[in-house]
């Protein structure tokens, strides 16, 4: 199997822009940005994509939509408004197979962005 560039990341072994850590979720500025703010939540623990959690994961998934909430609030984006994204297999566009939650926001419209 490839390596995950996420777990790559989450090891240290390539630099990326860090906003947050906890002992069970990374925040990283997507490299790519599609908003004017753009940053990836993803899973400490490798797995692969939202259809491969079970039962036993309600917890940290809930937890996982609770730092949603938290790192909002952190890139100043709570109150004007966000999007959350969870792309699931090849054919949603999902290119890194490592659990990951798109948040986007920040668009102001007298800067040319479209929501
Ligand atoms: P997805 O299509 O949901 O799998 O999204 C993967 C996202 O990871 C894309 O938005 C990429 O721009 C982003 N990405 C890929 N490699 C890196 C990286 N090294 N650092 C930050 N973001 C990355
Ligand atoms: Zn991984």
């Amino acid at each position: 199997m490839d390596p995950c560039i996420f777990c790559i990341i989450i090891n240290g072994e390539i630099a990326s822009k860090i906003f947050y850590q906890d002992e069970d979720f990374i925040v990283i500025h997507d490299i790519s940005p599609k908003a004017p703010v753009h940053v990836l939540l993803m899973s400490v623990k490798h797995i692969e994509s939202l259809q491969n959690v079970t039962e036993e994961d309600s917890e940290f998934l809930g937890k996982m939509m609770i730092t949603v909430n938290k790192i909002a609030r952190k890139l100043g984006i709570a109150e004007s408004g966000y999007k959350v994204v969870i792309n699931n297999g090849k054919g949603s566009g999902q290119m890194v197979f490592h659990l990951h939650l798109h948040i986007l926001g920040g668009w102001k419209k007298e800067a040319g962005w479209k929501v």
